[in-house]
């Protein structure tokens, strides 16, 4: 295989998985399915864990949120862990508790705007719903996955006839001008059976009945369940379009997700990979990716990376040695913390310092910021120079111009949480919170190059450092 064929079928596994994940919550179960089929259990966090070395496991929190590891075949208590963390989430639109709208003879679903999304790119697309609904089966409530793979939804335009200084000033108001369209109330009066009415008078209200009739029917006919079965649900608006390869090279992936899907796949295929060597038997550490939901509202939620459920997973694994196993572990540990990031973009070049212009198919970007919006070192990033030196994987420096709001991420969070040694970095990508992102085929191969390279050869890399 030549290397630009390695670099499109690496790119094409890629969309596969990101076609298959238009939720976090099918981010996660599809990341559980891959950690299965290459050995990994699943551990419930309710229970007492029994790990021992060269075992591979994984947790999830929240059903959005995982936690996989391989554990080194020269582990003990109070040893380090080399960590990749990376998130689930992305901005989109998600369907409102009580989503029921009717104007101007339209059957509309109410929505809320998730993350810091650029709205106006969710316009004129085919849009459907998937995420995951509490069903009652029984005396049993199920967790249950749903993905509804047709466009059943769309947030129209209005026309510029309508509105001359469209070109000029589009700026939807996100209550108001964003309500996707199901239906028109013509059409849903004629498929109904004679003698139903459209509201009921109960004193507390189903699930059924806060939604469009319609709308409940398609899900319950995706789950194959009845309204009353509906206890609640997490649904999140996504486009129908796959994602593909594109420029006339291919070159390109145009995709909904890539921040940070690409990441959150690429640190498990470098996490599966590093374990089908030989390797992990001589690794005194413990191999760690952990993927959180919420990045995209601050991390702040209980399987955010704001949270405590990092810190127990550690200290579990961490138990068994001395009283300060886990105080010792930390020191000897580092994470990468996987987000990604502004590749220079053609139209917009004034956006970026001259000397920090991160470009497509030039390297994995390494953030740094004084400030400490980005939780790289001097030292973080000199461990990061030495896996991509043993990896063959090119890396970018950013920093933010200084009159240009700095983003962030779940390094920093994470790193002044637990005290670690962490790095940001991420594969640069155009269009970020678009619905349609943008990025280059050759991010996906060096990321998850450079993820198993990291899970490799951290342990000699810490300990030539001599300070
Ligand atoms: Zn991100």
């Amino acid at each position: 295989m030549t290397s630009k064929d390695l670099i499109l079928s690496t790119a094409r596994q890629f969309l596969a998985y990101v076609n298959k994940a238009p939720s976090p919550y099918h981010a996660v179960e599809e990341i559980k399915s891959k950690l299965v089929a290459a050995g990994f259990r699943e551990l419930r966090d309710t229970d007492q864990w029994q790990v021992k070395p060269k075992d591979k496991c994984f947790v999830t929190k929240n059903q959005s949120t995982i936690i996989a590891f391989a554990v080194g075949g020269q582990f003990k208590p109070g040893n380090g862990f080399s960590i990749v963390g990376a998130h689930t989430d992305s901005p989109c639109l998600k369907v409102k508790p009580v989503s029921k709208v009717n104007k101007s003879g339209y059957n509309l679903v109410g929505v809320e705007c998730y993350g810091g999304g650029i709205w106006h790119t969710w316009f004129d697309r085919d849009l459907t719903i998937a995420g995951r609904v509490l069903v009652k089966a029984g005396k049993s409530i199920e967790h249950r996955l749903v993905n509804i793979s047709r466009p059943i939804l769309r947030v129209p335009h209005v026309a510029i006839h309508l509105q001359r200084d469209h070109n000029e000033k589009f700026s939807p108001n996100k209550e108001t001008n964003i309500c996707p369209v199901l239906s028109t109330e013509v059409q849903s009066q004629l498929g109904k059976p004679v003698g139903e009415t459209a509201d009921t008078d109960k004193s507390t209200p189903t699930q059924a009945d806060k939604h469009q009739p319609l709308l409940v029917k398609l899900l319950c006919d995706e789950l194959k369940v009845e309204p009353e079965q509906l206890m609640d649900f997490d649904l999140h608006l996504a486009d129908t379009q796959p994602a593909a390869i594109g420029g006339a090279l291919e070159e390109f992936i145009f995709s909904p997700r890539l921040d940070n899907l690409l990441n959150a796949y690429t640190a498990a295929v470098g996490l599966v990979n590093s374990c089908s060597n030989t390797s992990l038997d001589s690794d005194p550490t413990i191999r760690m990716i952990s993927l959180f939901d919420n990045e995209e509202v601050g991390s702040q939620s209980a399987q955010g990376a704001g949270s405590s459920f990092q810190e127990y997973v550690l200290r579990r694994l961490s138990s068994g040695g001395s009283q300060t196993a886990f105080e010792e572990a930390i020191p000897k540990s580092y994470m990468i913390s996987a987000d990604q990031a502004h590749a220079l973009h053609p139209n917009y070049s004034e956006k970026h310092e001259g000397n920090h212009q991160p470009g497509l198919h030039k390297g994995i970007v390494v953030k740094i910021n004084s400030n400490q919006r980005y939780a790289s070192t001097a030292i973080t990033n000199t461990i990061l120079r030495e896996i991509g030196r043993i990896a063959d994987v090119p890396l970018q420096d950013f920093v933010v111009r200084n009159d240009v709001a700095c983003g962030s991420t779940i390094g920093p969070i994470m790193s002044a949480k637990l005290g670690m040694a962490t790095v940001d970095i991420g594969a640069p990508q155009l269009s970020m919170h678009s619905i349609r992102e943008m990025c280059c085929t050759t991010s996906v191969l060096q990321s998850q190059t450079l993820y198993q390279a990291f899970f490799e050869h951290y342990p000699e890399v810490f300990s030539s450092l001599k300070f």
